[in-house]
This record gives structure tokens, C-alpha cells and sequence, in this order.
């Protein structure tokens, strides 16, 4: 099967509000434009370098969405031209992106990375972390920025029932911040980030709205 042919598969079964970002890291442009050639827009890359290589070579209707962890130093790069930032995690990161933002004249999308996995090399606020971010003065100064939503992994892990279990969990704690933070002027819930390859189809279940999908559009990635 072909790139665009797999692609299209993937997006005739996708319920209404979910969005598909095509996980491109690793692949060359070539592999991308096949996919854009097939309608996708959305992309999302894992390294702020290669991200932005890309950027620079590739039509400008496409939204670029960070999925990786950020390092605070490397927001500059990105921050003239990236759509959404997936993977932020405390509060200093989200005053850098909107340093950024504002020197280049935007308000920048962002959703706050939960820990939600049964292992210890994922990145991600525990719920405590999250709610000191939301409830925070600092937060409110904020203008350039605003939180969409919130993002996780599961347990990488063939047992569904574990995954549902992790993203049921996130979804609970998604509908609590929605109701108890609406009032904040740079926040609102409206994306919940989970759904990788292997476990989309049990994510859209957990009320995902936006899945990350790389290996199943461009196959395997050899590191
Ligand atoms: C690589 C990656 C994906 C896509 O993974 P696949 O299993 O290839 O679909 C999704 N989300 C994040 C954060 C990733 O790093």
C-alpha cells in the first residue's frame, strides 16, 4: 500500500471532530508531499531542527504541530510558524513560548502533556502539576499563549484494557479542567491529544479528538 492510499483509509474511518495529525518524523519531504497531495495539512514532528528544515521546503499551508518533548532555548526556532505544541510541561516552558509569540506578533496554541503511563521514561505533569499551572497567577499574565487542551501517552503496551484504563483516567481529568477552569481567558478545553498507531481506535473511544498517527501512513521508522 501507498502512503496516500493508507492515509485516506485511516481518515474514512475517522469519526467527525476527530483531527488526524500525519506523524512525519524521520521521513524524507517526499514521503510528506505525497501525503499533502492526498489532502493532509496537518503534520507533526518530534525534533524542532528537522521540523523547521522541513518547514522551509514545504508548501506553507501546512500546520505544523511540535509532538516532542521542547527544550526552553530551542522555542525560537519554531515559534515564527508552529500551529500547535503538544508536549508542554510546566509553566516555564509556557512563559518562554509566550516570549516567543510575542516577538513575533502571535498567540500560540499549546496543550499541557499529562503523565498518565504506567513507566518512568514518559515525559508529563502528574494532575497535582497541573492544576498549580492552571491555578497559577503567572498563568493569567500570559497573553500570547493559549491552552487548548491536553495531551498523553499511554503504557506502550498491547493490553487495550490497561490503555483504555490510562485514557479513560485522562479523559475524567480533561472534563474537570474544562468546567472548573472556563473562566481563565488564555485556556479552553477543547482538544484531548491521545491515539498513536496502536491504539487510536481504543483513544477515539476515550473521547480523543486528535490522534497522532505516524508508522500506519509511512511505515516503520528506522532510528
Ligand atoms: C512518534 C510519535 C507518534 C506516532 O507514533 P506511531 O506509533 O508511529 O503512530 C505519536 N505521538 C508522539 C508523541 C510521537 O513521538
Amino acid at each position: 500500500m501507498t502512503i496516500s492510499s493508507r492515509l485516506l483509509e485511516i481518515k474514512k474511518a475517522l469519526p467527525t471532530g476527530v483531527t488526524l495529525v500525519a506523524v512525519s518524523k524521520t521521513k524524507p519531504v517526499e514521503d510528506i508531499l505525497e501525503a499533502y497531495q492526498a489532502g493532509q495539512r496537518i503534520f507533526g514532528e518530534n525534533k524542532i531542527q528537522e521540523m523547521t528544515d522541513k518547514y522551509a521546503v514545504l508548501p506553507r499551508d501546512i500546520q505544523w504541530h511540535m509532538i516532542g518533548h521542547v527544550q526552553t532555548n530551542k522555542v525560537k526556532y519554531m515559534a515564527p510558524f508552529v500551529s500547535l505544541i503538544h508536549a508542554v510541561d510546566s509553566l516555564r516552558l509556557l512563559q518562554e513560548i509566550d516570549k516567543q509569540a510575542k516577538r513575533n506578533e502571535r498567540v500560540i496554541d499549546c496543550l499541557l502533556q499529562l503523565y498518565i503511563a504506567d513507566e518512568t521514561t514518559k515525559f508529563g505533569l502528574d494532575e497535582t502539576e497541573l492544576d498549580e499551572i492552571l491555578a497559577s497567577e503567572a498563568l493569567k499574565s500570559l497573553k500570547n499563549i493559549r491552552i487548548v487542551g491536553l495531551m498523553a501517552m499511554a503504557t506502550f503496551t498491547k493490553d487495550q484494557t490497561q490503555i483504555k484504563a490510562e485514557f479513560d483516567h485522562l479523559n475524567a481529568i480533561f472534563k474537570r479542567v474544562q468546567l472548573q477552569y472556563n473562566t481563565l481567558e488564555n485556556a479552553s478545553f477543547k482538544e484531548l491529544s491521545i491515539g498513536m498507531s496502536n491504539d487510536y481506535i481504543t483513544a477515539i473511544d476515550s473521547g480523543s479528538t486528535m490522534i497522532r498517527i505516524g508508522s500506519t501512513i509511512f511505515g516503520s521508522r528506522n532510528y
